[in-house]
């Protein structure tokens, strides 16, 4: 907070583990309402320098900050394996996502141009000019510990605000390097404070009255809650919540791109991604076409350690709470008629016997109205439905709560496009297992899954970080000067 790292003992805390082998590696403080007032205080202070320094200046730690995080990647991706449990190759992954958005905030003079429009009247002229909003916050959730930050502060700084950054407690050790290393190139004190804490720290910045704005990721009870607070506090919100996205598999679907494709929708990251593919729509004979490879690529799928070498294709989950419950759900679903075809229950590994590991789960039949097909798992499960055409997929996918992304394997041009029509999810995927947008589009999710107007990434996020102020001039008196 305002420049000043500071170690708080008195303060509760929560532990921060290790998935990989249940060791707990860290306690996150978990701050009071007198810490966060502090740290909004730093915000709201430094927020008239930081909104004068001109955008080009602003754009110039940015390029410092793209450079320094290069620097450190692999040893930013070990930390974000370590505490989240994600593999080597999914963190670099993540972290190049996030690092594309810093790419997209060092072009921020251009983003930030306004509208001009001369002679709205005779001598009369009219401009469009974009200016920053203030202090604002943005509250992250565990599963990208790097980049849905960072789908944030970069855009929301160079845009000449203050923030306050909230990471999830269960991973603050991300954080903490994101925001070291943009004090290292060079951000004035308090335009970035770090603030860990869990709902005490939310609530506290809903009802304060310097937060202008709030982005929020994480689940959708929480994300409803901050979106009703937030707004009705006055503040601007954005509000990502949870999903239960569906694929759709043709019968005309390519074998291996689906197999490939799903596999890495359903289990990369251990199915602890907001766009994880949950339900495979197997439409007529893809069932006996794609499903049997893919139960079988679940099957041999190798689950291990992510912390240490060689790297297995699947990391543990982030708790041992969230891998019984993920087991419990998976039972109840097979207890009301489902056949599984890979049964990730259970997961044995010697090398790390207290890691959060559980195995890939494909569970076909599932009824379309149990637990199992509707309420978000945010594990590595596959459950499987089954449709005779294109319409009956279509109404099994619309009919959920959330829209967040959803996919279509086949090789049809016109059941792509239909697809893409009528399907209700705000980012969609052709031949794609996880459409998620790179940093100059919007991430658009839908329905149970958004709850805001403007999304994060792209324009959207511009326009999220600013407001509009239209200027009419005319000039008159003095101006005749010229004609002498
Ligand atoms: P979560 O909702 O438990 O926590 C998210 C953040 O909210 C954390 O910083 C946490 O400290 C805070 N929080 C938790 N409970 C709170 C409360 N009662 N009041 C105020 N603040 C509270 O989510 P999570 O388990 O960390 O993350 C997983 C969820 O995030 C999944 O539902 C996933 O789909 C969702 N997610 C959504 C997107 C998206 O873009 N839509 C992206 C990633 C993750």
């Amino acid at each position: 907070m305002n420049g000043e790292w500071t170690e708080r003992t008195d303060l509760p805390t929560s532990p921060v583990h290790n998935p990989s082998t249940g060791d707990v590696i860290a306690e996150s403080p978990l701050a009071d309402p007198t810490t966060v007032n502090e740290a909004v205080q730093a915000a709201a202070d430094a927020f008239p320098a930081w909104w004068e320094t001109p955008a080009v200046k602003r754009a110039r730690v940015m390029f410092k900050y793209r450079a320094l995080i290069e620097q450190e990647f692999d040893s930013i991706c070990a930390t974000i394996s370590l505490e989240h449990g994600k593999t080597l190759a999914e963190s670099r992954g993540e972290l190049q996502r996030g690092l594309e958005c810093v790419e997209y905030a060092c072009g921020i003079p251009e983003l930030f141009k306004g509208e001009y429009l001369e002679n709205i009247a005779r001598g009369i002229d009219c401009e469009v000019i974009r200016q920053p909003l203030g202090v604002c916050v943005g509250i992250t959730p565990f599963n990208f510990p790097a980049m849905i930050a960072m789908w944030m502060f970069p855009l929301a700084i160079s845009s000449g605000n203050t923030f306050i950054f909230k990471p999830s407690e269960k991973v603050p050790l991300t954080a903490i390097r994101l925001v070291q290393l943009l004090e290292k190139a060079g951000l004035p004190k308090g335009v970035l404070n770090l603030v860990h804490g869990g709902k005490d720290c939310v609530d506290t910045l809903l009802s304060h009255p310097d937060v202008r704005a709030i982005s929020f990721v994480g689940s959708t009870p929480v994300a409803k809650y901050i979106y009703e607070t937030g707004t009705k506090n006055g503040k601007r919100v954005q509000s990502n919540g949870g999903a239960k996205n569906h694929v759709i598999i043709m019968p005309d679907a390519d074998v291996k791109t689906s197999v490939d494709g799903i596999m890495g929708g359903a289990f990369g990251c251990a199915g602890e991604r907001c766009m994880a593919i949950a339900n495979a729509v197997c439409v007529g004979n893809a069932s006996k076409t794609v499903l049997p490879e893919l139960a079988e690529a679940a099957r041999n799928l190798k689950v291990g350690p992510t912390d240490r070498d060689p790297q297995p294709q699947m990391g543990a989950v982030i708790t041992s709470q969230h891998r019984d419950r993920v087991a419990e759900i998976v039972t109840e679903g097979a207890d009301q008629g489902g056949k599984i075809l890979s049964d990730g229950r259970r997961a044995e590994v010697p090398e790390a016997p207290n890691g959060f590991y559980l195995g890939a789960t494909v569970i076909d039949e599932v009824d379309p109205q149990s637990t199992l097909a509707e309420t978000e798992i945010f594990g590595p499960v596959l459950s499987v439905l089954r449709a005779s055409d294109l319409d009956e997929a279509l109404a099994l996918a619309n009919a959920s709560a959330f829209g967040n992304g959803t996919a279509i394997f086949t090789t049809s041009g016109s059941a792509a496009r239909e697809f893409k029509h009528r399907v209700q999810a705000g980012m969609v995927g052709i031949n794609v297992g996880v459409p998620a947008p790179m940093a100059m589009f919007p991430f658009s999710g839908w329905n149970e899954s958004f709850f805001g107007d403007l999304h994060v990434q792209g324009r959207d996020g511009v326009r999220f970080y600013t407001r509009e102020k239209t200027v009419t001039s005319r000039w008159f008196g003095e101006s005749d000067v010229w004609r002498k």
